[in-house]
């Protein structure tokens, strides 16, 4: 059985990020998507990690080959005790590609035996990212076609007493 790890910050997960779990199935068996429960220092998540695990146990709640749960620590030890080898991630533009490619060089040296896959994004999602999300949603617009329906309640409801600036 061939299993792979999709791991991310999932904040929140968005349609390009069900696009690559659906595409990563044709090649796995088994997709475990890990969310990512490390406070980022320059990132500070909008949802916690409850919440972040809420919706993507609702959007992929279809999904019987999918396995959804948080880690914490370096990705490298979680795929250890997982004993999976292999990272899916998903690549838009050239801006992925500079910290992809780090993180990628770096895994491999911590362990060798990794193998990290890289799914191009779809052209539908490719100007789709959880940041851009968030911004149209604090600034009161729809994101409706980007995100799956709970996401779209969630983001509501964070900012409904927002004002916005
Ligand atoms: P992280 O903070 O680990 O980058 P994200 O949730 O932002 O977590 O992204 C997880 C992975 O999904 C990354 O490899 C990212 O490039 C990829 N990804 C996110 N959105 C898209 C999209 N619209 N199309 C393709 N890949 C995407």
């Amino acid at each position: 059985m061939k299993i792979a790890v999709y791991p991310g910050s999932f904040d929140p997960i968005t349609n390009g990020h069900i696009d690559i779990i659906k595409r990563s199935l044709l090649v796995f068996d088994k997709l475990i998507v890990a969310v990512n429960d490390n406070p980022h220092p320059l990132k500070p998540y909008l949802f916690n990690i409850k919440e972040r695990l809420e919706m993507v146990k609702e959007a992929l709640s279809s999904y019987q080959e999918v396995e959804i749960e948080s880690f914490k620590g370096l990705l490298v030890d979680y795929i250890k005790k997982k004993r999976a080898r292999f990272v899916i991630r998903g690549l838009r533009a050239l801006s992925d590609f500079e910290y992809e490619f780090q993180m990628y060089l770096m895994n491999k040296r911590l362990n060798p035996d990794l193998e990290m896959i890289y799914f191009m994004t779809n052209q539908k999602y490719s100007h789709l990212s959880s940041s851009i999300i968030k911004e149209i949603a604090r600034l009161g617009g729809k994101t409706k076609n980007f995100v799956p329906p709970f996401v779209e309640q969630m983001l509501h409801k964070k900012f409904a007493n927002l004002t916005p600036i």
